[in-house]
Protein backbone atom coordinates (compact mmCIF):
# COMPACT_ATOMS: atom_id res chain seq x y z
CA UNK A 1 0.00 0.00 0.00
CA UNK A 2 1.39 3.33 -1.19
CA UNK A 3 1.59 6.41 1.32
CA UNK A 4 -0.87 8.22 -0.45
CA UNK A 5 -3.24 5.30 -0.11
CA UNK A 6 -2.41 4.93 3.54
CA UNK A 7 -2.99 8.98 4.31
CA UNK A 8 -6.73 8.24 2.50
CA UNK A 9 -7.54 5.67 4.61
CA UNK A 10 -6.72 7.50 7.42
CA UNK A 11 -8.77 9.93 6.33
CA UNK A 12 -11.60 8.08 5.67
CA UNK A 13 -11.48 6.62 9.37
CA UNK A 14 -11.28 10.29 10.52
CA UNK A 15 -14.19 11.23 8.60
CA UNK A 16 -16.02 8.56 10.08
CA UNK A 17 -15.05 9.17 13.55
CA UNK A 18 -16.35 12.57 12.92
CA UNK A 19 -19.96 11.09 11.61
CA UNK A 20 -20.09 9.52 14.92
CA UNK A 21 -19.04 11.70 17.36
CA UNK A 22 -21.21 14.41 15.47
CA UNK A 23 -24.44 12.08 15.66
CA UNK A 24 -23.66 11.36 19.69
CA UNK A 25 -23.68 15.26 20.00
CA UNK A 26 -26.98 15.86 18.17
CA UNK A 27 -28.62 13.90 21.24
CA UNK A 28 -28.94 16.87 22.76
CA UNK A 29 -30.23 19.99 21.81
CA UNK A 30 -27.31 22.18 23.75
CA UNK A 31 -24.94 20.46 21.60
CA UNK A 32 -26.72 19.47 18.41
CA UNK A 33 -25.01 22.14 16.45
CA UNK A 34 -21.93 20.97 17.50
CA UNK A 35 -22.78 18.01 16.25
CA UNK A 36 -23.99 19.16 12.77
CA UNK A 37 -20.54 21.13 12.29
CA UNK A 38 -17.96 17.66 13.65
CA UNK A 39 -20.26 15.70 10.96
CA UNK A 40 -19.81 18.77 8.13
CA UNK A 41 -15.97 18.82 8.86
CA UNK A 42 -16.26 14.56 8.72
CA UNK A 43 -17.62 15.18 5.30
CA UNK A 44 -15.90 17.88 3.98
CA UNK A 45 -12.38 15.68 4.98
CA UNK A 46 -13.96 12.47 2.95
CA UNK A 47 -14.53 14.60 -0.42
CA UNK A 48 -11.41 16.20 0.04
CA UNK A 49 -9.56 12.35 0.50
CA UNK A 50 -11.27 11.57 -2.88
CA UNK A 51 -11.17 14.23 -5.11
CA UNK A 52 -7.04 13.76 -4.33
CA UNK A 53 -7.58 10.45 -5.01
CA UNK A 54 -9.25 10.77 -8.32
CA UNK A 55 -6.71 13.77 -9.44
CA UNK A 56 -3.80 10.74 -8.23
CA UNK A 57 -5.40 8.15 -9.79
CA UNK A 58 -5.43 10.05 -13.19
CA UNK A 59 -8.68 8.19 -14.38
CA UNK A 60 -10.81 11.22 -15.23
CA UNK A 61 -10.51 12.76 -18.87
CA UNK A 62 -10.91 16.68 -19.07
CA UNK A 63 -14.69 16.34 -20.22
CA UNK A 64 -15.02 14.18 -16.94
CA UNK A 65 -13.58 17.02 -14.62
CA UNK A 66 -15.97 19.00 -16.66
CA UNK A 67 -18.60 17.66 -15.86
CA UNK A 68 -17.48 16.40 -12.33
CA UNK A 69 -16.57 20.07 -11.56
CA UNK A 70 -19.94 22.22 -13.29
CA UNK A 71 -22.36 19.56 -11.78
CA UNK A 72 -20.81 19.71 -8.26
CA UNK A 73 -20.61 23.36 -8.54
CA UNK A 74 -24.11 23.60 -9.26
CA UNK A 75 -25.38 20.85 -7.08
CA UNK A 76 -23.42 22.75 -4.51
CA UNK A 77 -24.96 26.13 -4.98
CA UNK A 78 -28.54 25.23 -5.01
CA UNK A 79 -28.00 23.21 -1.75
CA UNK A 80 -26.67 26.39 -0.65
CA UNK A 81 -28.80 28.39 -1.72
CA UNK A 82 -31.91 26.22 -0.18
CA UNK A 83 -30.36 25.77 2.65
CA UNK A 84 -30.41 29.18 3.87
CA UNK A 85 -33.60 30.24 2.17
CA UNK A 86 -35.89 27.68 2.84
CA UNK A 87 -39.17 28.49 5.78
CA UNK A 88 -38.70 25.94 8.75
CA UNK A 89 -42.08 25.25 7.68
CA UNK A 90 -40.93 23.99 4.48
CA UNK A 91 -37.68 21.80 5.47
CA UNK A 92 -39.52 18.47 5.68
CA UNK A 93 -40.08 18.70 1.49
CA UNK A 94 -36.29 20.07 1.25
CA UNK A 95 -35.64 16.94 3.49
CA UNK A 96 -37.42 14.65 0.97
CA UNK A 97 -35.68 16.25 -1.69
CA UNK A 98 -32.56 15.65 -0.48
CA UNK A 99 -33.89 11.87 0.12
CA UNK A 100 -34.57 11.72 -3.30
CA UNK A 101 -31.39 12.89 -4.79
CA UNK A 102 -29.39 11.25 -2.53
CA UNK A 103 -31.74 7.36 -3.39
CA UNK A 104 -31.11 8.69 -7.39
CA UNK A 105 -27.50 9.34 -7.21
CA UNK A 106 -26.40 5.83 -4.98
CA UNK A 107 -28.45 3.98 -7.62
CA UNK A 108 -26.97 5.95 -10.60
CA UNK A 109 -23.61 4.19 -9.35
CA UNK A 110 -24.86 0.85 -9.41
CA UNK A 111 -26.03 1.44 -13.15
CA UNK A 112 -22.93 2.97 -13.78
CA UNK A 113 -20.91 0.12 -12.59
CA UNK A 114 -22.80 -2.64 -13.77
CA UNK A 115 -23.43 -0.80 -17.84
CA UNK A 116 -19.24 -0.68 -17.71
CA UNK A 117 -18.60 -4.24 -16.00
CA UNK A 118 -21.89 -5.96 -18.58
CA UNK A 119 -20.27 -4.09 -21.73
CA UNK A 120 -16.60 -4.89 -20.66
CA UNK A 121 -17.71 -8.80 -20.36
CA UNK A 122 -16.29 -8.50 -17.27
CA UNK A 123 -17.02 -11.27 -14.26
CA UNK A 124 -19.95 -10.30 -11.91
CA UNK A 125 -19.44 -11.99 -8.68
CA UNK A 126 -22.08 -12.21 -6.12
CA UNK A 127 -20.61 -9.51 -3.66
CA UNK A 128 -21.11 -6.63 -5.87
CA UNK A 129 -23.97 -8.27 -7.70
CA UNK A 130 -26.40 -8.21 -4.68
CA UNK A 131 -25.89 -4.83 -3.73
CA UNK A 132 -25.68 -3.65 -7.24
CA UNK A 133 -29.02 -5.25 -7.63
CA UNK A 134 -30.20 -3.97 -3.35
CA UNK A 135 -28.84 -0.36 -4.47
CA UNK A 136 -30.74 0.14 -7.38
CA UNK A 137 -33.84 -1.00 -6.11
CA UNK A 138 -33.72 1.01 -2.90
CA UNK A 139 -32.50 3.71 -4.45
CA UNK A 140 -34.93 4.26 -7.06
CA UNK A 141 -37.90 3.59 -5.12
CA UNK A 142 -36.50 6.28 -2.55
CA UNK A 143 -35.70 8.58 -5.49
CA UNK A 144 -39.33 8.54 -6.91
CA UNK A 145 -41.08 8.08 -3.37
CA UNK A 146 -39.44 10.73 -2.01
CA UNK A 147 -40.44 13.14 -4.62
CA UNK A 148 -43.90 11.92 -4.23
CA UNK A 149 -43.78 12.57 -0.12
CA UNK A 150 -42.33 16.31 -0.90
CA UNK A 151 -45.05 16.61 -3.59
CA UNK A 152 -47.81 15.86 -1.10
CA UNK A 153 -46.04 18.21 1.59
CA UNK A 154 -45.59 21.03 -0.54
CA UNK A 155 -49.59 20.70 -1.40
CA UNK A 156 -48.48 20.34 -5.21
CA UNK A 157 -50.22 16.52 -4.75
CA UNK A 158 -53.23 16.10 -2.55
CA UNK A 159 -52.46 14.71 1.11
CA UNK A 160 -55.26 12.54 1.11
CA UNK A 161 -54.62 9.19 0.34
CA UNK A 162 -54.54 8.62 -3.78
CA UNK A 163 -55.67 4.71 -4.08
CA UNK A 164 -56.45 4.35 -8.07
CA UNK A 165 -58.85 1.07 -9.03
CA UNK A 166 -56.30 -2.25 -8.81
CA UNK A 167 -53.30 -0.13 -7.04
CA UNK A 168 -52.46 -2.69 -4.61
CA UNK A 169 -52.69 -5.42 -7.48
CA UNK A 170 -50.12 -3.20 -9.41
CA UNK A 171 -47.98 -2.55 -6.44
CA UNK A 172 -47.47 -6.76 -5.79
CA UNK A 173 -46.97 -6.67 -9.34
CA UNK A 174 -44.17 -5.07 -9.31
CA UNK A 175 -42.41 -6.30 -6.58
CA UNK A 176 -42.72 -9.52 -8.34
CA UNK A 177 -41.16 -8.22 -10.93
CA UNK A 178 -38.48 -6.53 -8.92
CA UNK A 179 -37.96 -9.81 -6.86
CA UNK A 180 -37.27 -11.57 -10.13
CA UNK A 181 -35.47 -9.35 -12.24
CA UNK A 182 -33.40 -8.66 -8.77
CA UNK A 183 -32.95 -12.32 -8.36
CA UNK A 184 -32.14 -13.29 -11.77
CA UNK A 185 -28.92 -10.49 -11.84
CA UNK A 186 -27.80 -11.42 -8.45
CA UNK A 187 -26.69 -14.58 -9.85
CA UNK A 188 -24.38 -12.67 -12.29
CA UNK A 189 -26.37 -12.19 -15.50
CA UNK A 190 -24.91 -9.16 -17.36
CA UNK A 191 -28.37 -8.51 -19.07
CA UNK A 192 -28.55 -4.57 -19.15
CA UNK A 193 -32.02 -5.18 -20.29
CA UNK A 194 -33.07 -6.84 -17.29
CA UNK A 195 -31.13 -4.17 -15.01
CA UNK A 196 -33.46 -1.39 -17.39
CA UNK A 197 -36.42 -3.78 -16.30
CA UNK A 198 -35.84 -3.59 -12.56
CA UNK A 199 -35.28 0.39 -12.04
CA UNK A 200 -38.40 1.07 -14.04
CA UNK A 201 -40.37 -1.34 -11.59
CA UNK A 202 -38.35 0.12 -8.48
CA UNK A 203 -39.43 3.70 -9.73
CA UNK A 204 -42.71 2.66 -10.22
CA UNK A 205 -42.96 0.89 -7.08
CA UNK A 206 -41.92 4.16 -5.02
CA UNK A 207 -44.81 6.05 -6.59
CA UNK A 208 -47.19 3.62 -5.94
CA UNK A 209 -45.77 2.71 -2.24
CA UNK A 210 -46.05 6.22 -1.74
CA UNK A 211 -49.22 7.40 -3.41
CA UNK A 212 -51.92 5.61 -1.18
CA UNK A 213 -49.84 7.26 2.24
CA UNK A 214 -51.98 9.90 3.35
CA UNK A 215 -53.54 11.90 6.38
CA UNK A 216 -51.69 11.58 9.56
CA UNK A 217 -48.82 8.97 8.17
CA UNK A 218 -46.72 11.00 6.29
CA UNK A 219 -44.06 11.30 9.14
CA UNK A 220 -43.39 7.82 9.21
CA UNK A 221 -42.78 7.46 5.63
CA UNK A 222 -40.23 10.58 5.29
CA UNK A 223 -38.14 9.09 7.91
CA UNK A 224 -38.56 5.45 6.07
CA UNK A 225 -37.01 6.90 2.81
CA UNK A 226 -34.31 8.82 4.83
CA UNK A 227 -33.26 5.27 6.18
CA UNK A 228 -33.37 3.63 2.56
CA UNK A 229 -31.38 6.98 1.32
CA UNK A 230 -28.69 5.65 3.70
CA UNK A 231 -29.33 1.99 2.98
CA UNK A 232 -29.03 2.76 -0.76
CA UNK A 233 -25.73 4.80 -0.23
CA UNK A 234 -23.88 1.88 1.96
CA UNK A 235 -24.94 -0.58 -1.11
CA UNK A 236 -22.93 1.80 -3.35
CA UNK A 237 -19.94 1.98 -1.04
CA UNK A 238 -20.34 -1.62 -1.18
CA UNK A 239 -20.08 -1.56 -5.37
CA UNK A 240 -17.37 0.63 -5.54
CA UNK A 241 -15.59 -0.64 -2.13
CA UNK A 242 -15.61 2.89 -0.62
CA UNK A 243 -15.52 2.38 3.46
CA UNK A 244 -16.78 5.71 3.71
CA UNK A 245 -19.60 5.40 2.22
CA UNK A 246 -20.74 2.01 3.37
CA UNK A 247 -20.25 3.53 6.95
CA UNK A 248 -21.89 7.13 6.57
CA UNK A 249 -24.76 5.15 4.26
CA UNK A 250 -24.83 2.71 7.40
CA UNK A 251 -25.15 5.14 10.14
CA UNK A 252 -28.14 7.18 7.71
CA UNK A 253 -29.84 3.81 7.48
CA UNK A 254 -29.78 2.63 10.89
CA UNK A 255 -30.73 6.25 12.18
CA UNK A 256 -33.16 6.33 10.00
CA UNK A 257 -34.44 2.84 10.82
CA UNK A 258 -34.58 3.65 14.40
CA UNK A 259 -36.80 6.76 14.19
CA UNK A 260 -38.86 5.13 11.73
CA UNK A 261 -39.56 2.72 14.10
CA UNK A 262 -40.10 5.43 16.91
CA UNK A 263 -42.07 7.29 14.72
CA UNK A 264 -44.68 4.18 13.84
CA UNK A 265 -44.84 3.29 17.42
CA UNK A 266 -45.78 6.84 18.46
CA UNK A 267 -48.54 6.69 15.33
CA UNK A 268 -49.99 3.14 16.50
CA UNK A 269 -48.77 1.74 13.43
CA UNK A 270 -46.78 -1.31 11.79
CA UNK A 271 -43.68 -0.69 9.59
CA UNK A 272 -44.71 -3.55 7.78
CA UNK A 273 -48.33 -1.93 6.68
CA UNK A 274 -46.09 1.05 5.59
CA UNK A 275 -44.39 -0.71 2.75
CA UNK A 276 -47.20 -2.77 2.04
CA UNK A 277 -48.92 0.63 1.36
CA UNK A 278 -52.46 2.21 2.04
CA UNK A 279 -52.21 1.86 5.71
CA UNK A 280 -52.69 5.87 5.93
CA UNK A 281 -56.35 5.26 4.94
CA UNK A 282 -57.51 4.12 8.32
CA UNK A 283 -59.36 0.77 9.33
CA UNK A 284 -62.37 0.91 7.46
CA UNK A 285 -64.69 2.78 5.38
CA UNK A 286 -64.03 5.96 5.95
CA UNK A 287 -66.66 7.62 7.90
CA UNK A 288 -67.02 11.30 9.07
CA UNK A 289 -64.74 12.71 11.59
CA UNK A 290 -67.77 13.77 13.06
CA UNK A 291 -67.62 17.81 13.80
CA UNK A 292 -71.13 20.39 12.51
CA UNK A 293 -71.68 21.30 15.95
CA UNK A 294 -71.91 24.72 17.52
CA UNK A 295 -68.37 26.14 18.12
CA UNK A 296 -67.79 29.32 20.31
CA UNK A 297 -65.90 31.99 19.25
CA UNK A 298 -63.82 33.88 21.74
CA UNK A 299 -61.67 37.26 22.12
CA UNK A 300 -58.52 38.12 23.63
CA UNK A 301 -60.08 39.55 26.55
CA UNK A 302 -62.13 36.55 27.28
CA UNK A 303 -59.24 34.18 26.87
CA UNK A 304 -56.76 36.16 28.75
CA UNK A 305 -59.26 36.20 31.95
CA UNK A 306 -59.31 32.27 31.26
CA UNK A 307 -55.83 32.20 31.50
CA UNK A 308 -55.13 35.29 34.16
CA UNK A 309 -57.05 33.48 36.58
CA UNK A 310 -56.11 29.35 36.46
CA UNK A 311 -52.88 27.46 38.41
CA UNK A 312 -51.94 25.13 35.52
CA UNK A 313 -51.92 25.96 32.00
CA UNK A 314 -50.60 23.10 29.63
CA UNK A 315 -49.39 24.61 26.08
CA UNK A 316 -50.28 22.32 23.03
CA UNK A 317 -48.30 23.47 20.26
CA UNK A 318 -48.87 22.35 16.67
CA UNK A 319 -47.96 23.21 12.84
CA UNK A 320 -49.62 26.58 13.16
CA UNK A 321 -47.44 27.74 15.68
CA UNK A 322 -44.36 27.05 13.56
CA UNK A 323 -46.08 28.34 10.07
CA UNK A 324 -46.84 31.57 11.99
CA UNK A 325 -43.43 31.79 13.77
CA UNK A 326 -44.67 32.13 17.24
CA UNK A 327 -42.06 30.28 19.30
CA UNK A 328 -41.44 33.86 21.25
CA UNK A 329 -44.80 35.16 21.06
CA UNK A 330 -45.79 31.96 23.07
CA UNK A 331 -42.65 32.06 25.38
CA UNK A 332 -43.43 35.59 26.04
CA UNK A 333 -46.98 35.10 27.24
CA UNK A 334 -45.75 31.47 29.08
CA UNK A 335 -43.07 33.86 31.77
CA UNK A 336 -46.31 36.41 31.99
CA UNK A 337 -47.96 33.50 33.08
CA UNK A 338 -45.19 32.45 35.62
CA UNK A 339 -44.40 35.35 37.00
CA UNK A 340 -48.13 35.10 38.73
CA UNK A 341 -47.20 31.51 39.95
CA UNK A 342 -49.20 29.99 37.17
CA UNK A 343 -47.44 26.33 36.63
CA UNK A 344 -46.95 26.29 32.79
CA UNK A 345 -45.71 22.89 30.48
CA UNK A 346 -46.14 22.22 26.96
CA UNK A 347 -47.14 19.22 25.80
CA UNK A 348 -45.81 17.39 22.64
CA UNK A 349 -46.60 15.30 20.44
CA UNK A 350 -44.24 13.34 18.25
CA UNK A 351 -45.32 14.30 15.04
CA UNK A 352 -46.83 17.96 15.90
CA UNK A 353 -45.93 20.31 13.13
CA UNK A 354 -44.14 19.00 9.43
CA UNK A 355 -41.38 16.87 10.71
CA UNK A 356 -39.90 14.82 13.75
CA UNK A 357 -38.62 17.10 16.60
CA UNK A 358 -40.16 20.26 15.14
CA UNK A 359 -41.67 21.66 17.72
CA UNK A 360 -38.54 21.06 20.24
CA UNK A 361 -36.48 23.17 17.66
CA UNK A 362 -39.18 25.67 17.34
CA UNK A 363 -39.66 26.07 21.31
CA UNK A 364 -35.78 25.78 22.06
CA UNK A 365 -35.48 28.55 19.56
CA UNK A 366 -36.83 31.07 21.89
CA UNK A 367 -35.41 29.40 24.25
CA UNK A 368 -37.93 27.39 26.23
CA UNK A 369 -36.57 25.40 29.19
CA UNK A 370 -36.16 21.97 28.07
CA UNK A 371 -37.90 20.56 31.33
CA UNK A 372 -40.90 22.39 30.29
CA UNK A 373 -41.30 20.47 27.13
CA UNK A 374 -43.72 17.13 28.45
CA UNK A 375 -43.72 14.05 25.83
CA UNK A 376 -47.14 12.63 25.58
CA UNK A 377 -47.30 10.22 28.37
CA UNK A 378 -46.31 13.07 31.22
CA UNK A 379 -48.37 15.82 29.29
CA UNK A 380 -51.59 13.38 28.94
CA UNK A 381 -51.26 13.05 32.58
CA UNK A 382 -50.41 17.01 32.92
CA UNK A 383 -54.10 17.64 30.53
CA UNK A 384 -56.08 15.93 32.71
CA UNK A 385 -55.04 18.05 35.94
CA UNK A 386 -54.88 21.50 33.90
CA UNK A 387 -57.35 24.32 34.51
CA UNK A 388 -56.66 25.66 31.04
CA UNK A 389 -54.94 23.80 27.77
CA UNK A 390 -54.05 26.81 25.38
CA UNK A 391 -54.11 24.79 22.02
CA UNK A 392 -52.18 26.88 19.44
CA UNK A 393 -52.11 25.99 15.81
CA UNK A 394 -52.18 22.12 16.60
CA UNK A 395 -55.31 20.40 15.25
CA UNK A 396 -54.87 16.28 13.98
CA UNK A 397 -52.99 16.02 17.09
CA UNK A 398 -55.89 16.86 19.45
CA UNK A 399 -58.52 15.25 17.31
CA UNK A 400 -60.57 12.95 19.36
CA UNK A 401 -61.32 11.39 15.84
CA UNK A 402 -58.54 9.49 16.21
CA UNK A 403 -59.99 7.32 18.98
CA UNK A 404 -62.71 6.12 16.37
CA UNK A 405 -61.80 3.67 13.39
CA UNK A 406 -62.38 4.33 9.84
CA UNK A 407 -60.53 8.05 9.59
CA UNK A 408 -57.37 8.94 8.24
CA UNK A 409 -56.04 9.41 12.06
CA UNK A 410 -57.74 6.78 13.76
CA UNK A 411 -55.16 4.84 16.22
CA UNK A 412 -53.16 7.33 16.38
CA UNK A 413 -52.29 8.91 20.17
CA UNK A 414 -53.57 11.92 20.64
CA UNK A 415 -52.73 14.86 23.58
CA UNK A 416 -55.78 14.54 25.62
CA UNK A 417 -56.69 18.01 25.27
CA UNK A 418 -60.26 17.71 26.42
CA UNK A 419 -59.66 15.81 29.68
CA UNK A 420 -58.16 19.55 30.98
CA UNK A 421 -61.48 21.39 32.31
CA UNK A 422 -61.75 24.24 29.93
CA UNK A 423 -59.88 24.53 26.38
CA UNK A 424 -58.73 27.44 24.37
CA UNK A 425 -58.31 27.32 20.44
CA UNK A 426 -55.77 29.69 18.75
CA UNK A 427 -56.36 29.51 15.01
CA UNK A 428 -57.12 31.34 12.01
CA UNK A 429 -60.33 29.38 11.07
CA UNK A 430 -61.88 26.34 11.24
CA UNK A 431 -59.60 25.09 8.15
CA UNK A 432 -58.59 21.37 8.40
CA UNK A 433 -55.26 20.17 9.81
CA UNK A 434 -53.01 18.06 7.58
CA UNK A 435 -55.25 15.06 7.82
CA UNK A 436 -58.16 17.08 6.27
CA UNK A 437 -60.91 16.16 8.58
CA UNK A 438 -63.13 18.24 11.03
CA UNK A 439 -62.34 18.00 14.72
CA UNK A 440 -65.07 17.86 17.13
CA UNK A 441 -62.84 19.24 20.02
CA UNK A 442 -63.49 22.53 18.38
CA UNK A 443 -67.40 22.00 18.93
CA UNK A 444 -67.17 20.73 22.74
CA UNK A 445 -68.94 23.22 24.86
CA UNK A 446 -65.44 24.01 27.10
CA UNK A 447 -63.81 24.47 24.13
CA UNK A 448 -63.31 28.59 23.59
CA UNK A 449 -61.74 28.94 20.03
CA UNK A 450 -59.78 32.58 19.63
CA UNK A 451 -59.47 32.94 15.98
CA UNK A 452 -56.30 34.82 15.02
CA UNK A 453 -52.85 34.17 13.68
CA UNK A 454 -51.00 32.59 16.18
CA UNK A 455 -48.48 35.51 16.03
CA UNK A 456 -50.54 38.27 16.14
CA UNK A 457 -53.47 36.64 18.53
CA UNK A 458 -50.61 35.55 21.03
CA UNK A 459 -48.79 39.24 21.50
CA UNK A 460 -53.10 40.39 22.16
CA UNK A 461 -53.38 37.90 24.51
CA UNK A 462 -50.36 38.73 26.26
CA UNK A 463 -51.31 42.21 26.15
CA UNK A 464 -54.53 41.81 27.42
CA UNK A 465 -53.05 39.74 30.29
CA UNK A 466 -51.08 42.46 31.17
CA UNK A 467 -53.87 44.59 30.87
CA UNK A 468 -56.06 42.56 33.80
CA UNK A 469 -53.10 42.04 35.71
CA UNK A 470 -51.89 45.36 35.98
P1 LIG B 1 -52.20 20.21 11.68
O1 LIG B 1 -51.58 20.20 10.34
O2 LIG B 1 -53.13 19.12 12.02
O3 LIG B 1 -53.02 21.57 11.90
C1 LIG B 1 -52.40 22.79 11.87
C2 LIG B 1 -53.44 23.86 12.10
O4 LIG B 1 -52.72 25.08 12.23
C3 LIG B 1 -54.40 24.03 10.96
O5 LIG B 1 -55.67 23.50 11.26
C4 LIG B 1 -54.44 25.55 10.72
O6 LIG B 1 -55.77 26.02 10.89
C5 LIG B 1 -53.55 26.12 11.82
N1 LIG B 1 -52.70 27.20 11.32
C6 LIG B 1 -52.01 27.29 10.18
N2 LIG B 1 -51.37 28.45 10.09
C7 LIG B 1 -51.67 29.13 11.23
C8 LIG B 1 -51.31 30.39 11.72
N3 LIG B 1 -50.54 31.24 11.02
N4 LIG B 1 -51.79 30.76 12.93
C9 LIG B 1 -52.60 29.95 13.65
N5 LIG B 1 -52.97 28.73 13.21
C10 LIG B 1 -52.51 28.34 12.01
O7 LIG B 1 -51.02 20.32 12.73
P2 LIG B 1 -50.63 19.37 13.94
O8 LIG B 1 -49.32 19.87 14.41
O9 LIG B 1 -51.76 19.24 14.89
O10 LIG B 1 -50.45 17.94 13.27
C11 LIG B 1 -49.39 17.66 12.37
C12 LIG B 1 -49.92 16.88 11.19
O11 LIG B 1 -48.92 16.86 10.16
C13 LIG B 1 -50.22 15.44 11.55
O12 LIG B 1 -51.30 14.98 10.79
C14 LIG B 1 -48.92 14.74 11.14
O13 LIG B 1 -49.09 13.38 10.91
C15 LIG B 1 -48.60 15.49 9.86
N6 LIG B 1 -47.20 15.43 9.47
C16 LIG B 1 -46.23 15.51 10.43
C17 LIG B 1 -44.91 15.37 10.09
C18 LIG B 1 -43.87 15.33 11.18
O14 LIG B 1 -42.81 14.73 10.97
N7 LIG B 1 -44.12 15.95 12.31
C19 LIG B 1 -44.48 15.23 8.67
C20 LIG B 1 -45.59 15.21 7.73
C21 LIG B 1 -46.89 15.31 8.14
P3 LIG B 1 -56.22 27.42 10.24
O15 LIG B 1 -55.93 27.33 8.79
O16 LIG B 1 -57.69 27.49 10.56
O17 LIG B 1 -55.45 28.50 10.92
Amino acid sequence: MSTLDTVIRLAYLAAAACFIVGLHLMNAPRTARRGNTVSAAGMATAVIATLVLVIDSGMVSVTGWTVLLSGSSVGALAGWYFARTVGMTAMPQLVSLFNAVGGGAAALIAVHDFTGAAAAGADLPARITVPTVLDIIIGAVTLTGSLIASGKLQGIISGQPLIFPGARVVTAALAVVMIGAGGYLATGAADVTVLVVLALAALAFGVTMVLPIGGADMPVVISLLNAFTGTAVAMAGFIIGNSVLIIAGALVGASGGILTKLMADAMNRSIANIIVGGFGTGDGPTVDAGAGGQVRAISADDAAIQLAYASHVVIVPGYGLAAAQAQHEVRELADLLQTRGIKVAYAIHPVAGRMPGHMNVLLAEANVPYSQLKEMEEANRELARADVALVIGANDVVNPAARRPGNPVSGMPILDVDQARSVIVVKRSMGHGYAGIDNELYSDPRTGMYFADAKKGLAELAAAVKTLVG
